[in-house]
């Protein structure tokens, strides 16, 4: 446990530019608790307002390698960068091949780049809880612009929608029936489409196929309509034209001040999931209310009781529990 004299003296740190330092506040956050929040209230006010961009899509898809390229690209044009690899600790990356941590370890040297993996939180991959304030503290370090990788299963592609500016999906052209599926919740949060592996021969017409997928949809007059962008990670093709897909997006937000929705959008959500994290906590980890859920539980086994019979029951137990 850190005193609140270590974390000031870290946050110092952190203002001045100190890996060390922002590294160590990093896994005081990973590490939740007391020790968590008073990092975050002292992160919050120093943040700036990064701009955070979300890249999402089905194991193997080319993400890391993706990123790998954007970032040394987004590098030359300045700017420093951080970036959120949400681990795929999932059986179902392909991954996380030690070629590619390697490479994005060299990324590391660069002073300009932090990069730092976050444990995914569940068994599906998807997106740390904790991701949120990893990005406000490479915020308040200084960098410019926020890389989150996600891997883009079930609902976590909503998820970094609600944390992002920009969501960038990446496909690739062969996709079986699951990825069929993943496709129709990531057609709906994505502003930049990539079709990565364009060496594959099925490449164009997916491509294509994506577009008119795409050109279906209902966009309002004037409103974003995202572009589908052909490229491959391998041959470093398509990386410029997703920089300024990207770029072109961030522009139409500023234009039509939807920057700071999104904002509030980030904010909104965190604070209700936060909340809702609590009190779930609060709720189901409380004595009393596990036994009688547990003797209560028989009876919906045995047939007696309904579940949502119970679930009435529970609810008002939960509000005498938040009460009381
Ligand atoms: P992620 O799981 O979405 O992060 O995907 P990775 O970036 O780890 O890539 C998965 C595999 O696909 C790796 O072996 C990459 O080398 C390979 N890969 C990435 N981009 C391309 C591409 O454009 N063409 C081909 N043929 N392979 C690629």
């Amino acid at each position: 446990m850190k005193s609140s004299a270590d974390i000031a003296k870290l946050l110092a740190g952190l203002s001045q530019g100190s890996v060390v330092a922002a590294a160590r506040l990093i896994t005081l956050i990973e590490n939740g608790g007391e020790a968590a929040e008073a990092v975050m209230d002292g992160v919050f006010p120093r943040t700036k307002g990064a701009y955070r961009i979300g890249f999402t899509g089905p194991p193997g898809a080319g993400k890391s390698s993706l990123v790998y390229h954007l970032c040394r690209f987004f590098r030359c044009a300045g700017g420093e960068i951080g970036i959120i690899a949400v681990d795929p600790t999932s059986p179902f990356s392909g991954g996380a091949l030690l070629g590619d941590r390697i490479r994005m370890q060299k990324l590391s040297d660069d002073p300009g780049v932090f990069l730092r993996s976050l444990a995914s939180r569940g068994s599906l991959g998807g997106i740390s809880n904790c991701t949120d304030e990893v990005a406000d503290l490479l915020d308040a370090f200084g960098k410019d612009l926020i890389l989150i990788e996600t891997v883009g299963v079930g609902q976590s592609e909503l998820e970094i929608a609600e944390k992002t500016h920009t969501v960038v999906v990446i496909l690739v052209p062969e996709s079986g029936d699951g990825v069929q599926a993943m496709k129709a919740g990531l057609m709906e949060i994505g502003d930049v489409f990539v079709m990565n592996k364009s060496d594959h021969p099925d490449a164009m017409r997916a491509a294509q196929e994506l577009e008119d997928t795409l050109r279906i949809k209902d966009v309002p007059e004037g409103a974003w309509r995202p572009p589908v962008v052909l490229a491959s990670a391998l041959h470093e093709r398509g990386i410029e034209e997703i920089a300024e897909r990207i770029g072109e997006h961030r522009r139409y937000l500023e234009e039509n001040g939807l920057v700071d929705a999104k904002r509030r959008r980030i904010l909104f959500s965190r604070v209700r999931d936060a909340v809702m994290e609590r009190m779930e906590r609060r709720l189901w980890d409380d004595a009393r209310n596990r036994m009688i859920i547990e003797s209560r539980m028989e009876e919906v086994y045995s047939g007696r009781l309904s579940p949502s019979g119970l679930v009435r029951e529970l609810e008002k137990l939960f509000v005498d529990t938040l009460v009381g």
